[in-house]
């Protein structure tokens, strides 16, 4: 229980306004649950809890009602209608038995005219209040955007976990039948491997994306050449598996980058794997790598249809995904986030025969002139 005085609005005023304040002041109970004010009721004047809490909402959107102030004894509620007199834009509630003193809007106006400390702690009362209010807000907006986000993640990789997980339960039923043949169990088991692999790009996928802020990001020295020539050695047999070919145009130049293999291998990966699966069985992967007196530039092309009008314009977006049975949509905005970890970029064209180009460049890093 705080008596009127002991109110951080009311602290500073003279004995002689105090005294005035305590007879214009009106006291009132509200039992629990009891409506002080509503929206749209006239704004008539300001409300001081001396016992209690009171709840302060408003409506958002046209079924949720939304808390946005909690207040408890010695603070001020309905401050606003001193101010502008304007029907209420928020409804208070008592939340418990709560007794609140009333002050009626033309008593404070007068009280203000004689105060000027009363006016500057009504002033700090309305800023706090509206700077708590903007603070709440922007960490609620943060917030259902997270959520947003995290359920389209969520529905994103509980539909394409299905298909993969569907195919590996039939070819494993198919490949426990005592009745098949050598020939389509053999089969049954690649498709297995192959889902199995799909999961795994997947779930490479996702930890990358959640992987956030990168404190492992260390970049090290390196012969771009060497790193490029051996990585297309590695991927060469997957590539292979999918009846493609890569050609590796040379002589790649043999400049010394800071880089981090380990996280730009996965840029050459998903490149490599959007390529085939752009192609479909067959076609050409060619890589060619050039210099310039600031970066390196690495180019993928494909032999495949092209990048769809469709997607064009969203292609390096989060989740952004078009044509694909399995598409997470997180493999182009994975190789952004690196490549600009690189302080490089990207970019995506289509070549004069109709396949992609994927084009990257990583900076050269910067001569001592000493
Ligand atoms: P996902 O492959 O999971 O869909 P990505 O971010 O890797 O996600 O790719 C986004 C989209 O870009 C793909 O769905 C596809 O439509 C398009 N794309 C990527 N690479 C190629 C390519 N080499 N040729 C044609 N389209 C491509």
């Amino acid at each position: 229980m705080v008596a009127l005085e002991t109110s951080k609005l009311f602290r500073q005023l003279s004995p002689h306004e105090l005294g005035a304040l305590r007879r214009i002041a009106k006291e009132k109970t509200f039992g629990a649950g009891r409506e002080i004010f509503k929206e749209g009721d006239k704004g008539d004047g300001i409300y001081v809890v001396k016992d209690g809490l009171v709840e302060v909402s408003a409506m958002v959107g046209q079924t949720v009602r939304h808390v946005f102030a909690r207040i408890g004894p010695g603070d001020v509620f309905g401050e606003m209608a001193v101010l502008d007199y304007k029907p209420r834009s928020a409804s208070a509630v008592a939340a418990k038995d709560t007794a609140v003193y009333f002050i009626p809007r033309d008593e404070v106006l007068n009280l203000l005219e004689r105060s000027p400390m009363l006016a500057l702690a009504l002033l700090r009362e309305i800023s706090d209040r509206l700077r708590e209010f903007n603070c709440q807000y922007l960490q609620e907006s943060l917030q259902a955007e997270r959520l947003t986000i995290l359920g389209r993640f969520a529905r994103s990789i509980v539909h394409d976990l299905k298909n993969p997980l569907n195919n590996i339960g039939l070819s494993a039923e198919i490949a426990a039948m005592e009745r098949t043949s050598p020939q389509a169990r053999a089969q049954a088991v690649a498709r297995i491997g192959k889902q199995v692999e799909r999961i795994s790009d997947m779930i490479g996928e996702i930890l990358e994306f959640t992987q956030g802020e990168h404190s492992d990001f260390v970049l090290a020295p390196t012969n771009y050449g060497a790193f490029v020539l051996q990585l297309a050695e590695e991927l060469r047999p997957e590539i292979a598996l999918k009846a493609a070919t890569l050609e590796v145009d040379g002589p790649l130049p043999q400049a010394e980058l800071l880089l981090n293999p380990k996280r730009l291998r996965r840029v050459f990966y998903n490149l490599l794997h959007n390529a085939t699966d752009a192609m479909g069985e067959g076609g050409k992967v060619r890589l060619r790598v050039f210099a310039n007196e600031r970066e390196v530039v690495t180019e993928i092309e494909d032999s495949g249809p092209g990048i769809a009008p469709e997607i064009a314009g969203q292609l390096f977006e989060t989740f952004a995904t078009h044509g694909k049975a399995h598409g997470t949509g997180l493999g182009l905005s994975i190789c952004k986030r690196i490549i600009e970890d690189h302080r490089g970029w990207i970019s995506a064209r289509n070549g004069p025969e109709g396949g992609a180009i994927f084009s990257f460049a990583l900076p050269l890093p910067k001569r001592d002139n000493c």
